[in-house]
């Protein structure tokens, strides 16, 4: 974007014996994305772990990772949950939570077989989707899930229904050669952290091929996904670089990385925290967008701006394309006295 690369080395180096004078940093400017970091679902999953150790006491188990992110993770770690698997790691009497992607059927019933005490920490907006395949699937037809193979989402989704009841699309070449069964009603649904754009193109393939096909109005892209896409594609056009935070586990995290390349960004780069920045790739920019995953808290990106203003005379814009005012109630369990 500009010719000349800001550097720590412009600094003049302070002569002996003179007094030092701080050296002089580069100027840039850091384009913060909202909404951005963590949505409800996310806060609502979070606060089921705590507020059960507050209640139960340790160890509480927690089936997956309650959300894909290494830091919160190991917080909860610290307090007493016991990050598992699968359930038969989780000892006779154990207090169990499933995670907020949500859990096969199977999973829910193996453990009122075993009597274990659990929790659904899954996100409603997940829940949502498994009633609707639910519904499609009582209505006899055949459902097409839009989604990622092997993340615990489309896992819990496909799990819903008995084997065979689901189909999964990846991708438009998928969607292209789908071959459903012969005379079967059809129904589409979605993962809830895609991209907005590449669905959209999915699902235009689905409903050419099929036109009777049954689904949502759009697809079942959660509020949150669609909003930090729509931030992010925002600020990426007016940023050397684009630095998202989150796990590499996160799909929503993953999803805004692609969504800054495609919306111009040069380079758009996924960093777990401020320690993971490549700073000599920074060194190049004099503009750099900055957001974060829904399952990333707030406290690493204050940890971003801090480490960017420890090198850089730094100016911070934030660009709001929207206020986010959702919230999800706890499982009584938790709440009632
Ligand atoms: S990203 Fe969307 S679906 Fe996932 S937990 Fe957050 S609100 Fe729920």
């Amino acid at each position: 974007m500009s010719a000349k690369q800001p550097t720590n080395m412009d600094a003049t180096p302070a002569r002996q014996g003179s007094k030092a004078s701080p050296a002089k940093k580069p100027a840039l400017t850091l384009l913060l994305a909202a909404p951005r970091g963590f949505c409800a679902g996310v806060d609502r999953a979070i606060r089921i772990v705590e507020l059960a150790i507050e209640r139960y006491g340790t160890p509480i188990y927690v089936r997956h990772e309650i959300v894909h992110n290494r830091s919160v993770v190991d917080r909860l770690e610290k307090l007493g949950a016991v990050f598992i698997e699968e359930l038969d790691e989780a000892p006779e009497g154990a207090r169990v939570i499933f995670s907020a992607h949500g859990v096969p059927k199977s999973v829910a019933r193996e453990a009122a077989r075993r009597q274990l005490f659990y929790l659904d920490a899954t996100c409603p907006l997940v829940s949502k989707v498994h009633g609707e395949a639910e519904r499609h699937h009582r209505a006899g037809r055949t459902i097409i899930l839009v989604g990622h193979a092997r993340h615990p989402e489309v896992i819990g989704t496909m799990g819903q229904l008995p084997d065979g009841a689901v189909v999964l699309v990846e991708t438009i070449a998928d969607a292209e050669k789908l071959k459903p069964p012969e005379n079967s009603a059809l129904a589409y649904i979605t993962q809830t952290t895609l991209s907005v754009e590449d669905t959209v193109d999915i699902v235009a393939v689905l409903r050419r091929r099929f036109p009777s096909i049954a689904g949502p109005h759009k697809d079942d892209i959660c509020y949150a996904t669609t909003n930090r896409q729509e931030a992010i594609k925002t600020v990426a056009p007016h940023a050397d670089l684009v630095l998202v935070i989150g796990s590499a586990n996160s799909s929503n995290a993953q999803r805004l990385v692609e969504v800054a390349r495609k919306a111009g960004a040069s380079n758009a780069r996924l960093i777990e925290n401020a320690g993971a920045i490549d700073w000599n790739a920074v060194a190049s920019a004099r503009i750099v967008g900055l957001s974060a995953g829904a399952s990333a808290p707030e406290l690493l990106v204050d940890e971003v701006i801090d480490a960017f203003r420890e090198r850089f005379e730094l100016t911070v814009e934030e660009t709001i394309v929207t206020r986010e005012d959702v919230e999800f109630k706890l499982p009584r369990a938790l709440v009632t006295g």
